[in-house]
């Protein structure tokens, strides 16, 4: 059987603007998500790259050739740049650039006006480079990501594979080798490719839904004017590290963080001081703290942190440093910064459950407040109690809960 390209071509053509059209409609429209955004500009770049090989045995064929390839390139680029915002990261124009810009390149530097193959290995190679990139990303996500994305893994896989196989048939047998023509020829090509941009579409639809989802979730969990945890994320994430230390037998503490006279910010310099106050406290906080530990804004001008394998007394060094920290800050009206109470508890002595953690963490705070703010107090649990039998050899800072 030969398939006839022209056909072919015009076939791909077809199929890929009804599901540019409908992917549009369905996915981008609905989710403007980045994965989706740059689908559309993959198919866009598949159709009319395709459309450009149909003046080819025309005196257009010059120009329309060497551009057919680059927009082809810039597909699959695109492909590649989609599977990246997945990833969260940035499209790095530069290296998004270079493989079309090199394809046009080496499509000029053979013979265009005669030769339908001029730069042939160059746009062969650059395709399965970039989506096997684009393949590549896709495995990279984490497994909880989405359904999809190893299926659609898999499918850019396997397309990366057959561009490379191309490509070597190309450059070992020729245009007109017995492998190139037989197996790797653009009819055989085109009818692979044409299937999988029909399967590789539908997964993307759900792909860019599932990218929606996640940017919303991560947007729920943070806190707009700080940046740090809000509330429920905090819990969320504090919860499995709870877990994780009671599993595991390891000790952990639980610190409430509320700052002193802070109204009186609010009353005397405005909103917009007190707000600047709650970011330099946050700052103050993410800068002290390891990357293991825990720090959200549990509402208002209280905060709260979460500090796996840390005692009671490293972790009232920690607060000593947080408060230092928050000293180092300028405010704008030059006014002094408050200073800061923490009620701090071992989670191992309230046997790591996280409700009890925070009322007796929220009594020590209040017993740090009531004895004259600007310090941390300890929480002592039930199980510590009763391993000191009594109350005698408490120190100082310390309220019993
Ligand atoms: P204490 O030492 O007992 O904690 O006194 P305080 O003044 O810090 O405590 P109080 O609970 O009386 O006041 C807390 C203030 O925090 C009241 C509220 O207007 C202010 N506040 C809460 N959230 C924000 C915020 O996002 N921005 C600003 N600027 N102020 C806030
Ligand atoms: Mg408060
Ligand atoms: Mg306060």
């Amino acid at each position: 059987m030969t398939l006839d390209i022209t056909t072919l071509r015009i076939a791909f053509g077809a199929i890929a603007i009804t599901l540019l059209v409908l992917f549009y409609t369905v996915s981008f429209r609905q989710t403007r998500s980045a994965y989706s955004a740059w689908w559309c500009a993959a198919i866009g770049f598949f159709f009319t790259g395709t459309s450009a090989f149909l003046l080819d045995g025309t005196v257009h064929q010059v120009w329309a050739n060497p551009l057919g390839n680059t927009l082809l390139v810039m597909g699959t680029v695109s492909v590649w740049a989609g599977a990246r915002t997945l990833r969260t990261s940035r499209p790095a124009w530069l290296q998004l650039a270079a493989a079309p810009l090199l394809t046009l390149f080496a499509s000029f530097l053979g013979d265009p006006a005669t030769d339908t193959w001029s730069g042939g290995a160059v746009l062969l190679g650059m395709m399965s480079l970039t989506i096997g990139l684009a393949s590549w990303e896709l495995w990279r996500l984490p497994s909880s990501y989405s359904k999809v994305q190893a299926p659609l893994a898999m499918a850019s896989g396997f397309l990366a594979v057959l561009y490379l196989a191309r490509c070597i048939a190309f450059v070992v047998g020729g245009q007109n080798g017995y492998l190139f023509t037989t197996f790797f020829g653009s009819g055989i090509t085109t009818l692979v490719t044409m299937l999988l941009l029909v399967v590789v579409s539908f997964s993307a639809a759900a792909l860019s839904a599932e990218q929606i989802a996640t940017d919303l979730r991560a947007r729920a969990d943070r806190d707009a004017l700080t940046g740090l945890l809000n509330r429920s994320g905090f819990l969320d994430v504090a919860v499995t590290q709870a877990d994780r230390l009671e599993r595991t037998g390891r000790p952990g503490t639980l610190i409430l963080a509320d700052l002193d006279y802070f109204k009186s910010v609010n009353d005397t310099h405005g909103h917009a001081a007190g707000d600047a106050v709650l970011k330099a406290f946050a700052e103050a906080c993410t800068e002290t703290v390891r990357s293991t530990d825990l720090v959200g804004r549990y509402g208002g001008e209280e905060f709260i942190f979460l500090l796996p394998g840390a005692s009671v007394g490293r972790s009232e060094d920690i607060t000593r440093d947080v408060s230092m920290a928050l000293r180092g800050y300028s405010t704008p009206g030059g006014f002094e910064l408050p200073t800061v109470s923490y009620g701090i508890v071992a989670i191992e002595a309230v046997d790591y459950d996280l409700d009890a953690a925070i009322a007796a963490a929220d009594r020590a705070l209040y017993a740090a407040k009531a004895s004259g703010r600007d310090r941390s107090m300890r929480a002592i649990g039930p199980a510590l109690e009763k391993e000191r039998g009594s109350s005698t050899d408490t120190p100082d800072d310390s309220v019993s809960v």
